[in-house]
C-alpha cells in the first residue's frame, strides 16, 4: 500500500483540506516516493491560498526569502533564504542531485539555481503584501509585544507546506516555507533544517510546521524519527507536541505501519492511499 500525507501548515484554514486532498491524490500517481513529496509540494507552491512559493510571506524588509528541503534515506537537498524563483522545492532537489552539497544559501543558492535555467520570477501576491502591511501597523500600535503573543501568532504563523511518503516501501519528505511575518531579512527557520523541520531515514519521514525556532531548539522531525517502533507513531507524535504546551506545533510522520498528521492547531491536511 503506497501512503502520502500532505500538510498546508500549522494555524492555517482547515477549509483548506479538499484542495490539499487533491494535490495529494495526485501527487501519489508518481512514480517514487520522492517525485510524489515534490510534487505535492509544488503544486502547494504554486498555489497563493500557501505560504510557499507564490503567496509567501513577506520579510518586515518587503522582501520574500524562501527556504525548502528535500531528504530521502541518506540523501538531503535544502535551499536556504531564496529569492525570485517560482519552485524552491525544485532547486532544493537539485542540490541534493546535481551539486556536490547538501545546503546551498543566499546569493550562492540563486547562481546556482539560474546556472540550472530556472527563470526570475516574483513570488509577491497582493496578499503577502497587505499581511505585511498588517504586521507592521500592529508593531507600530504595539499591538505586537513579543514573538510569541497568541493574537499574533493565530493571525501571522507562517503556513508552511510539507509531504511525506512510502511508495514502494521508500520513504521521502519534502518541505517548502516563506517563513513566519514577522521576521527579518535572513532568518533561517526549520524548515530546511535537517532533523528539526525535516528527516527522513530507513524507518520513515517526518515533516514539520509551526514556530520554527521552537521546532529547532527540540530537532523535533529527528526526535520523532529516533522513537519509530517504540509505540504507535501517532502516540509518539502527541506526546511530542504537547511538550510545546501553547506554542503552535504540527508534524505528519510515516513509517513502515503507521502514517499520521498532528497539531495543537488547525492544519489543513490529507492522507491518501493507493494499491499499486
Ligand atoms: N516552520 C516555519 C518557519 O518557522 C513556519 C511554519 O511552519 O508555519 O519558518
Amino acid at each position: 500500500m503506497d501512503v502520502l500525507i500532505a500538510h498546508g501548515g500549522a494555524s492555517h484554514r482547515e477549509d483548506l483540506k479538499k484542495i490539499v486532498e487533491k494535490y495529494a491524490f495526485n501527487a501519489i500517481e508518481e512514480e517514487n516516493a520522492l517525485n510524489a513529496v515534490i510534487k505535492a509540494v509544488m503544486l502547494m507552491e504554486d498555489d497563493p491560498e500557501f505560504n510557499a512559493g507564490t503567496g509567501s510571506n513577506m520579510r518586515l524588509d518587503g522582501s520574500i526569502q524562501m527556504d525548502a528541503a528535500v531528504m530521502v534515506p541518506n540523501d538531503f537537498g535544502a535551499v536556504i533564504n531564496i529569492e525570485y524563483v517560482k519552485n524552491p522545492v525544485l532547486v532544493a532537489r537539485d542540490v541534493m542531485l546535481r551539486s556536490p552539497h547538501m545546503i546551498l544559501a543566499g546569493d550562492g543558492v540563486l547562481k546556482f539555481a539560474r546556472k540550472l535555467g530556472y527563470e526570475y520570477y516574483d513570488p509577491s501576491t497582493e496578499e503577502a503584501i497587505k499581511r505585511r502591511e498588517r504586521v507592521l501597523q500592529k508593531l507600530k500600535n504595539g499591538e505586537i509585544p513579543s514573538y510569541y503573543h497568541p493574537q499574533f501568532l493565530a493571525e501571522f504563523l507562517g503556513d508552511t507546506v510539507g509531504a511525506v511518503a512510502r511508495i514502494n516501501g521508500e520513504f521521502a519528505a519534502a518541505v517548502s516555507t516563506g517563513g513566519t511575518s514577522l521576521t527579518l531579512r535572513g532568518r533561517v527557520g526549520d524548515s530546511p533544517i535537517i532533523g528539526a523541520g525535516i528527516y527522513c531515514g530507513k524507518k520513515g519521514a517526518v515533516v514539520a510546521t509551526g514556530i520554527g525556532e521552537e521546532i529547532m531548539r527540540r530537532m523535533l522531525s529527528f526526535r520523532i524519527y529516533h522513537r519509530i517502533g517504540e509505540k504507535c507513531l501517532e502516540e509518539i507524535c502527541r506526546e511530542e507536541i504537547e511538550k510545546f504546551g501553547d506554542v503552535p506545533v504540527g508534524v505528519i510522520a510515516i513509517s513502515d505501519e503507521d502514517a499520521c498528521a498532528i497539531s495543537n492547531r488547525s492544519m489543513p491536511y490529507a492522507i491518501v492511499k493507493t494499491q499499486r
